[in-house]
């Protein structure tokens, strides 16, 4: 097929960063054009504008997005974000980016990905029910357990899941705990799924990590964000021996060549309303210091576009590890490859978390819980399983981890709708 030469230089959009890499896949699959048009179109996209009153008696109407991006290996799957920078091109990267993440985990969802633009750190929890309840509200004919399924993303977490999940159920007029995860445990939530995301990052570091030969025991990380996947990254690396020297959150890095006590700094954190600001056992570097530091693992875990053009080459990781959805922007990619670092994409590295939102589903439909061991078993087995098969397409195709990635993903969402027909 004819697939246009990716534009792998200055990507501010999303949706077309995410786009350049799906085109050097597509084209060394030798994808037909009729499938790699209904690949690249989003099934549905929503756009609603949302009246919430607020704590002083003014309304406040926030835009709202949710975009199915793709449905052809189960109903849509993904968070909701809570962010100021939230519009539509970036929801639409992050749907995409769930349909390549579901498939590459082998979870039977589409993809899809919600936002809201807000500023949640400024917003009351009363005001956070309201727009999460009128976000609900206008949502309620897109979600459903069998047909768009959200969970928690940036600036969301288990209250606003159970707020959705308790809108939804009084429109619908009956308990509905599968049409969302990342729920509270007792309101359906699964055992597992707040450290979901970290514990994937943890095993797709450590089978990383056998393949360059590093011992984890001797080895350093940089770890930047300090959110649920970076700060639970941090702490799960650590207990694999690996050194954290550096964490880092809004309020900039801290470094200690000695390495960071990880529960200590989590323990200050949560003491200290979510925020590192005058953690004492380190030294502070920028964020951006934190991302050249000269340790064997990098593991981004905060925002898009960290890494770029301009910072890869001082990067000295042999590893990095994208805790983040798309940390690394499309320009860096060919820098980070001639360097010979082994990446573990973020549409592999962060599928922890999804793949424990989907056993969450399971146990909603079985109405039967499994132990925390069972759980954890099988995250392992699927995170372990997923990154053999991509290591293995990277070696098959020649390619870096990433494309491998977008290839094994690719290929079975196109191979489904091979299957499933057209009109
Ligand atoms: N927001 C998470 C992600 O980007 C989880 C999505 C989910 O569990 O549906 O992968």
């Amino acid at each position: 097929m004819e697939v246009k030469e990716s534009k792998l230089a200055g990507h501010s959009n999303p949706f077309e960063s995410m786009m350049s890499r799906f085109d050097v896949a597509a084209k060394i699959l030798g994808l037909d054009e009729d499938t790699y048009n209904m690949l690249k179109s989003p099934v549905k996209q929503v756009m609603v504008n949302l009246p919430v009153t607020m704590d002083n008696g003014r309304i406040n109407v926030y835009e709202g997005f949710r975009v199915i991006h793709n449905n052809y290996m189960g109903p849509g799957k993904g968070g909701i974000r809570f962010a100021m920078d939230v519009d539509l091109d970036e929801v639409k990267a992050l749907a995409a980016w769930m349909t390549w993440k579901c498939a590459v985990v082998n979870v039977p969802f589409g993809g899809a990905k919600g936002g809201v633009k807000c500023d949640p750190r400024t917003m009351s929890k009363g005001e956070l029910e309201r727009l999460t309840r009128a976000y609900t509200q206008a949502m309620a004919d897109v979600f459903g357990p069998e047909k768009d399924i959200p969970a928690p993303d940036m600036g969301t977490g288990q209250q606003e899941m159970a707020w959705l999940m308790d809108e939804f159920s009084r429109i619908k007029g009956f308990t509905n705990a599968g049409v969302v995860t990342g729920k509270p445990l007792v309101l359906g939530g699964s055992k597992g799924r707040v450290e979901a995301t970290g514990r994937g990052v943890m095993v797709t570091c450590r089978a990383a990590l056998n393949k360059l030969k590093i011992n984890p025991a001797n080895a350093t990380a940089a770890v930047q964000g300090f959110g649920n996947v970076g700060s639970i990254s941090a702490k799960l690396l650590e207990s694999q021996g690996i050194k954290i020297v550096a964490i880092s959150d809004v309020t900039g890095a801290y470094y200690n060549a000695n390495g960071i006590n990880v529960s200590e700094a989590i323990a200050y954190s949560q003491a200290n309303k979510n925020s590192l600001e005058g953690y004492k056992n380190a030294e502070k570097i920028t964020n951006d210091q934190l991302l050249t530091l000269d340790v064997d693992v990098l593991v981004p875990a905060a925002l898009q576009d960290v890494i770029t053009k301009d910072n890869a080459p001082n990067i000295k990781a042999k590893l990095i590890v994208e805790g983040a959805n798309g940390p690394t922007s499309a320009n860096a990619d060919a820098i980070l490859k001639e360097k010979g670092i082994m990446i573990v994409p973020d549409i592999l590295a962060n599928a922890g978390g999804v793949t424990v939102s989907y056993f969450e589903w399971v146990q909603n439909h079985q109405g039967y819980y499994w132990t925390e061991e069972r759980v954890n078993r099988r995250a392992d087995r699927t995170m372990k399983e997923a990154f053999e098969q991509v290591y293995q397409a990277s070696i098959k195709f020649n390619v870096d981890m990433r494309i491998a990635a977008y290839i094994v993903a690719i290929d079975k969402v196109a191979s489904t709708r091979k299957l499933l027909g057209g009109f």
